[in-house]
């Protein structure tokens, strides 16, 4: 069996990881290169994948890093299937139409200023058009329900604690008669985190391929973290200025939200001071998170069968059209702006960082990994002034960054999660990490456990051996998978309910898309007729 690093290797994006084995080829993630220009022309020489000849891929989680490019590999010729969790399929279809759409305006701006010299328009890396291509690709797994893509690969997705229906992925293979287990651990969240389950437990490995974003670094508590926001809120209310905080659409800005809702019970949330969601990717995905209550964890659970619901807030507002987000800049006074992208690289936020970073008083709180080259890391780094429209913005704000609300497991928990591996002459591949970050997690773990940590690099190539040298695992014989009712009965329900509320807005829509989707009742229709028939 053979592995290719196509990406997240001594970096932290583009997840990818090549496999063949009997004639088979697929693969986990297809995360889009983000970073410098060096990093992202990956993007663009994409042959390296072999598009075509992909069969399908396992999707661990939603996040950009780990699935932007699928829309690429259909633009190339893959037409397999693309196994994932519900939540994240429905994410996803948000995501990658979000992520289409920034490639295509990015592509518009690019091309203008391209005209004015002279030269050729610009085509954007992939468009909407090849994003819908990969919905009808999906093919959904709940945690725990492993499944067999072809004879000799089982594969089970278990809860990785990352953000909502995010994976760690446990894999058997057959071959020659030997049986190997890879563990992919997708990004492992952090435990204790608001909302999400923590991540589930893995007992044996042969290989484990293990992010290590955190891999030098602990994060600080969540009682410190929630103080640190208050302070941030509690500064710039005083000086009658905005709390900015750019954050992801998804996961971050739920949190966000929810750890207002735990300021706002304590009192320490002015009743007068509005909080703004300015992101529409975040508003649609904040609707998919109260789609999915099993995958949240028993205290947010608890909170919802209360009748409570720590997604909304008395001041909240979620600002939808760019009129209502252009109008959170006209209006003096403070609030609390929480708006995409999470590395203030592209989005909203960009506007709201040009209207508040020079202001003192205001207040500028990063609660995501920051990636280098990008302009949050610059800006907690130091700068005293960044670009932002080709524009020199000084820093004047009180800039906060607060780590406790990683998503990501902290240096002390990706060991304690590891310390639950009791496999002998298991090897731990270091994967989505900076490299002195991994050269520091990859001491530790030899240190404390003993097994072998290479840190692989970017297109590297290794073969995973078979049988002899390795303890011999079981092939597990599970039943085929069976259905999830609740959730089969609940996703009708849920679309339904969505068809019956949104009907207004649907014929508002072009009238060849509501062409489209009369076509797609039809056959929905017919297919049901016959099921019912057969019931
Ligand atoms: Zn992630």
């Amino acid at each position: 069996m053979k592995i290719k690093f196509l990406g997240a290797a001594r970096t932290v994006t583009g997840s990818c990881y090549l496999l063949e084995t009997g004639g088979h080829k697929f693969a986990i993630d297809c995360g889009m290169h983000q970073g410098n220009a060096e990093i992202e022309k990956r993007n663009w020489d994409v042959d390296v994948y072999g598009a075509g000849d992909i069969e399908f891929f396992l999707v661990t989680h939603a996040h950009i890093d780990h699935s932007g490019l699928l829309p690429k590999m259909v633009q190339n010729g893959f037409k397999g299937r693309i196994y994932t969790t519900p939540p994240t399929r429905d994410l996803l279809q948000i995501m990658l139409l979000d992520s289409a759409h920034i490639q295509e305006m990015e592509a518009q701006w690019k091309s203008k200023k391209r005209l004015r010299h002279g030269e050729k328009l610009m085509k954007p890396l992939y468009t909407q058009k090849d994003a819908m291509g990969v919905f009808p690709l999906f093919d959904v797994m709940p945690y725990e329900h492993a499944f067999e893509p072809f004879p000799g690969l089982k594969v089970n997705f278990k809860d990785a604690g990352h953000i909502l229906g995010a994976s760690l992925v446990e894999m058997w293979v057959k071959e020659n008669g030997c049986c190997l287990k890879l563990v992919f651990s997708g990004d492992i969240g952090r435990p204790a985190q608001l909302m999400i389950q923590d991540p589930a437990m893995i007992g044996d490995a042969d290989y484990l391929f293990l992010e290590s974003t955190y891999g030098n670094r602990n994060h600080k508590n969540e009682e410190d973290s929630l103080n640190e926001l208050a302070d941030a809120i509690s500064y710039s209310y005083d000086h009658g200025e905005k709390v900015i905080i750019p954050a992801f659409a998804v996961e971050r800005t739920q949190e966000m939200i929810y750890s207002l809702y735990l300021l706002d019970k304590e009192g320490r949330l002015p009743k007068d001071m509005p909080v703004y969601v300015d992101s529409p990717l975040a508003i649609q995905a904040t609707e998919i998170f109260k789609r999915y209550p099993d995958y949240l964890d028993k205290e947010t659970r608890a909170l919802l069968k209360k009748g409570e619901n720590p997604l909304c807030l008395p001041q909240l507002h979620f600002t939808l059209s760019t009129q209502e987000s252009m109008a959170i800049n006209t209006v003096t006074g403070p609030a609390v702006v929480i708006s995409a992208s999470g590395m203030a690289d592209a989005g909203r936020i960009k506007h709201h960082l040009r209207h508040n970073l020079w202001r003192e008083g205001a207040a500028i709180v990063f609660v995501g990994f920051q990636a280098q080259g990008t302009t949050g890391r610059k800006i907690i780094d130091g700068a005293t002034s960044v670009r932002i429209f080709n524009e020199d913005v000084v820093v004047k704000a009180k800039v906060y960054t607060i780590n406790g609300f990683s998503a990501h497991a902290g240096q002390s928990q990706i060991l304690e999660w590891l310390s639950h591996f009791h496999s002998e002459g298991m090897k731990v591949f270091l994967i989505h990490g900076e490299y002195t970050a991994q050269q520091e997690l990859a001491k530790l773990i030899k240190e404390r456990f003993g097994f072998e940590t290479p840190i692989p690099d970017y297109l590297e190539e290794t073969t995973l051996k078979m049988g002899q040298e390795l303890k011999r695992v079981e092939y597990p014989e599970q039943a085929a998978p069976r259905i999830d009712w609740d959730y089969l009965m609940a996703d009708i329900e849920g679309r339904i309910n969505q068809l019956r509320e949104r009907q207004g807005q649907i014929q508002s829509r072009p009238w060849v898309e509501q062409t489209d989707l009369r076509d797609k009742l039809l056959e929905l229709n017919r297919s049901m007729t016959t099921i019912i028939s057969e019931l």
